[in-house]
């Protein structure tokens, strides 16, 4: 039987991208070659990764003066490869401290230059977004982290501000409506609402890059090396970049990410009411900042977690343990997560 799957990352895509996922392993578009061992300078895949390019554009409806890139090492490489691109020598960047992936950026940041922590939640262990801090119109960036996935808050708006905004997305792009072209540069591992793991988004304005006086960055650190060479410097992830087109393609045949939002909104709505009503669950979040995409709840009686921990896994639900670092639970509710699994949730709380 297919599970509930709540997990965090990687995590649940459309059932037929699966399905024609896992064809075209077999045959690909009827070339009698699976996607697995075509090349990736071939006419095939050079269409996939173009129309998978355009999509990411008319889904962000940004224009020619941004460029989209499909990278490895995930989201945590672009934690030291965007200040190596961005950052001058003697300038300095301002980033937000919204939790483990945040401050994870910070401490790669640092390892390249100068960088000023603006705010930060950690005092209340990152249960809330702050939001009175002044960005210095001299900072070469500022950098937020749009959803925090271990702790499941999000920030609601961003800061208006003449310093181009550098943001990491791996958790809620295109699960809702932002204006794309207020950012500078928006990255995201594909590997929570995208695709698979193996392939990281980088979506960049150009008009940024060489400006760091920054010489001798190694090729593989070089956002412009990946530009002219079209996301393939080396081997792409063939696999991964093939089936997030599959995803792309799906979320632009169901309304796009309007209506994506609409389901989510819907999807979020219905859990966190339950959390709020039910005196066995509390949510961890201030509720303002509260996720629409990971949330984070814990039991307020331990002596029923026990019980609470098999019925939720005698209804086919998976994932649904909180991060390691946080405890409790943690329900990730991406766009793939259709609404009937969050009420066979919501039905196994209302039965304690
Ligand atoms: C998962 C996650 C990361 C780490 O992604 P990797 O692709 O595993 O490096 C970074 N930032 C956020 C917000 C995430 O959710």
């Amino acid at each position: 039987m297919k599970k509930h799957n709540f997990s965090a990352g990687p995590s649940i895509l459309p059932q037929e991208v699966f399905q024609k996922a896992s064809e075209a392993v077999i045959d690909f578009n009827g070339s009698g070659l699976s996607i697995l061992e075509i090349s990736h300078r071939s006419k095939d895949f050079v269409a996939v990764i173009e129309e998978a390019r355009a999509l990411v554009k008319q889904l962000m409806n940004i224009g020619d003066d941004y460029e989209v890139l499909f990278l490895q090492g995930g989201a945590s490489l672009q934690f030291a490869m965007l200040p190596y691109n961005l950052l001058s020598i003697n300038g300095k960047a301002s980033y937000l401290d919204t939790g483990t992936w945040a401050s994870g950026a910070i401490k790669e940041a640092k390892k390249v230059g100068n960088v000023e922590v603006i705010a930060s939640s950690k005092d209340k262990n990152y249960t809330y977004i702050p939001k009175n801090y002044t960005i210095d119109s001299s900072s070469d960036y500022f950098h937020c982290t749009s959803n925090n996935t271990i702790y499941g808050t999000q920030m609601k708006d961003f800061p208006e501000t003449s310093v181009p905004i550098v943001c990491d997305m791996s958790s809620d792009i295109f699960s809702r409506k932002v204006d794309f072209s207020k950012f500078g540069l928006i990255y995201a591992g594909m590997q929570k609402n995208i695709g698979p793991a193996g392939a990281t988004m980088v979506v960049l304005k150009k008009e940024l890059l060489g400006k760091t006086g920054r010489g001798n960055i190694p090729t593989y650190f070089d956002y412009q090396a990946h530009i002219s060479k079209e996301s393939m410097l080396n081997t792409p992830p063939v696999f991964s970049i093939y089936t997030s087109l599959l995803n792309l393609q799906w979320l632009v045949r169901n309304g796009g990410i309007e209506a994506a939002e609409q389901r989510n909104r819907a999807k979020a709505y219905l859990l966190y009411e339950e959390i709020d009503r039910n005196p066995l669950f509390e949510g961890l979040c201030e509720k303002e900042d509260r996720s629409l995409m990971n949330v984070s709840f814990t039991i307020t009686d331990e002596t029923k977690k026990e019980a609470f921990d098999n019925a939720w896994k005698e209804a086919g639900i998976n994932g649904l343990n909180g991060h390691r670092s946080v405890g409790g639970y943690r329900a990730s509710l991406y766009n793939a997560l259709p609404i009937e699994s969050v009420q066979v949730l919501v039905d196994v709380m209302k039965s304690f």
